[in-house]
């Protein structure tokens, strides 16, 4: 019987195919008595040593497709595998006859477990889940149940999870990612940012979905509506065939219209479009859609993944990479921003009770100059390379924004010494995501070169939702009216000022507000690349003026449904022109396939 799910639909597209259950807990674990204990050492030995074989495959592979960096967190995983002491306490025992191995390993790992929660500390709650993992893989091999990954999945499959890290969605296999559908999540948590970065369309926030799907059940999932349905009938297969070859179809012809000339409004504003990225592999699709270069890389997804902190080498490579890629646009690299939803295992993060308002971004970077120091470095290396720009994410106050500074310039002086070639007229800007920040707009630009609103946290901040949290995902409301008139003050300093206010949260990518954010003051818009051909088509299909007049129109508003109903009636006045647009594209999208 089919069933329908809804969730919030995070990264667009409809995918068809097998559900694969990403559940590592999955099983019960067996407790009898041994007759021959040197029979069940040797079993757990042969299951040891297909542990060690699945994790060096997986390393090799992963660094062969995605770099040494995202590999190392399995050759972690090897030394924990080759831990000695447990290997002997699990011999004992079971010479002391006190079970089978699986029984034996699990009574082990848990009493570790808790000793390394009674630590208290980040880094060893993150060690307990590295733990919990290699030992999870012996036991299936114990038990001979096959183990999900992610890196090394082997068929098209919908991973169905409870939880995604951004580590786990960082390691997928592109190859036969069909669709993610989580139990938690929302918009603007990492994974699924991350997901809409590598168009894997992915619904999450369904609350139950993982323990409703049986392994290898057909699902449909639809990432626009954030519908998923289990076990469809004939009919709904169909239905949803045929829609996803008219959204390929769509997609393509859209593509190619909208990457014809700039992106420019029918008054003749030049509205300059970018692309977010969070890994240079990302950098091929941006290209592929005509970004005028990188408004944003969060740089932190090279910290995350591994057990050791990326050389400043490494760094000045992955930032050099891109400044080439895309020279001579400008890649805006922003400072590590680690921290709320996004820990990195091997750093000293204590347990916050709030990590979102925590020891986070430029909060971590002024306590530890010697990463921020080497992150500077090379990012300033790799601008002799192209244009490159910096941005500071979280900034809260005119003190931290002239701390990040003066150690930049600080760097700066290092370099000189050192003769090091870098970027002089390099631009260094502020993003704005914490109210206080919009309050001080003003001061602000006059020591920044741009502005860039990063709306996610902006919003979590401003309504005090917590962004990755799916009870109350009903209540972040990019369309609150406070939000609006926080993006027009700060839009308006900005333009004071003569700086760009460039906008790189997620309202960016969602056409529904492209035509708002215009005529609320923001010059250039950036965002996935999966967004930037719907952006392009609102932008061309714009008119400045009118824009000017919807925003403040939209400002007198008092409730977000109030706005939302301004959106939607001016969305629908610009259908004629869409549908022309639409025509064209579709007629250049069937020449291109002829
Ligand atoms: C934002 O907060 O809008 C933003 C772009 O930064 P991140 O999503 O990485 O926090
Ligand atoms: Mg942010």
């Amino acid at each position: 019987m089919e069933t329908r799910l809804e969730g919030i639909g995070v990264s667009p597209g409809i995918a068809i195919g097998p559900a694969l259950v990403f559940d590592v807990d999955r099983y019960d674990i067996p407790h009898y008595a041994i007759s021959d204990a040197d029979a069940e050492i040797a079993r757990l030995d042969r299951a040891i040593a297909a542990t060690r074989e699945d994790l060096t495959r997986v390393y090799k592979q992963t660094a062969a497709e995605l770099g040494q960096e995202h590999a190392d967190i399995f050759n972690a995983h090897l030394m924990l595998l080759d831990d000695v002491a447990v290997y002997d306490e699990a011999v004992q025992r079971i010479r002391a006859k006190e079970g089978n191995a699986e029984h034996v390993l699990h009574v082990l790992t848990q009493r570790y477990i808790r000793t390394l929660a009674a630590l208290e500390d980040a880094r060893f709650r993150e060690r307990s889940a590295d733990l919990l993992d290699v030992m999870d893989r012996v036991t299936r091999h114990l038990l001979d149940a096959e183990r999900p990954t992610l890196a090394t999945i082997s068929a098209p499959c919908i991973i169905v999870s409870h939880d995604l890290s951004p580590s786990d969605t960082a390691s997928l296999n592109l190859d036969y990612t069909l669709g993610i559908i989580c139990d938690s999540g929302s918009v603007t948590s990492h994974a699924a940012i991350l997901a809409r970065a590598l168009e894997v369309p992915a619904v999450m926030g369904l609350e139950h979905a993982s323990s409703h799907v049986a392994p290898g059940s057909l699902i449909i999932m639809d990432g626009a509506n954030g519908i998923v349905i289990i076990h469809p009938s004939h009919e709904t297969i169909e239905e949803y065939r045929s829609a996803q070859a008219q959204q390929l179809l769509e997609r393509r012809a859209l593509e190619l219209a909208s990457q014809t000339g700039p992106s420019v409004t029918l008054d003749g504003s030049v509205v300059p479009l970018q692309a977010n990225i969070e890994l240079p592999l990302e950098i091929p699709s941006c290209l592929k859609v005509g970004a005028q270069g990188v408004g944003l890389y969060r740089t932190e997804y090279l910290f995350l993944n591994r057990s050791s902190l990326p050389t400043e080498e490494e760094q000045y490579h992955s930032y050099a990479q891109a400044a080439r890629a895309f020279s001579p646009l400008p890649v805006t690299l922003r400072t590590i921003d680690i921290g709320g939803d996004k820990f990195v295992s091997h750093l000293q993060f204590s347990r916050e009770e709030n990590p979102q308002l925590g020891w986070r971004a430029v909060r971590f970077c002024l306590e530890r100059p010697d990463i921020f120091k080497t992150q500077l470095r090379a990012m300033l290396r790799a601008s002799a390379h192209g244009r490159v720009e910096i941005m500071f994410p979280m900034i809260s106050s005119i003190d931290e924004l002239r701390s990040v500074k003066a150690i930049l310039q600080e760097v700066r002086d290092e370099l000189d010494t050192a003769q090091i070639p870098y970027d002089r007229e390099m631009k260094v800007g502020t993003m704005i995501e914490v109210p206080s920040a919009v309050v001080l707009a003003g001061w602000l630009a006059e020591e920044s070169d741009f502005f860039s609103i990063g709306t996610n946290d902006l919003i979590q901040y401003s309504l005090a939702v917590d962004r990755v949290n799916e009870k109350i995902a009903h209540l972040y409301e990019p369309a609150h009216p406070a939000v609006l008139k926080m993006i027009r003050h700060t839009a308006e300093a900005a333009k004071a000022a003569g700086i760009p206010c460039r906008i790189c949260g997620e309202m960016a990518g969602d056409p529904v507000y492209t035509d708002l954010l215009l005529g609320l003051g923001v010059t250039c818009f950036s965002m996935s690349a999966v967004a930037l051909p719907v952006v392009r088509a609102e932008i061309t299909l714009a008119n400045l003026e009118d824009t000017k007049r919807m925003a403040d129109e939209a400002c007198t508003r008092r409730t977000a449904r109030e706005v939302k109903a301004l959106l939607r009636q001016c969305w629908e006045a610009k259908n004629a022109r869409r549908t022309y647009l639409s025509s064209l594209a579709q007629e250049a999208g069937k020449k291109h396939h002829d």
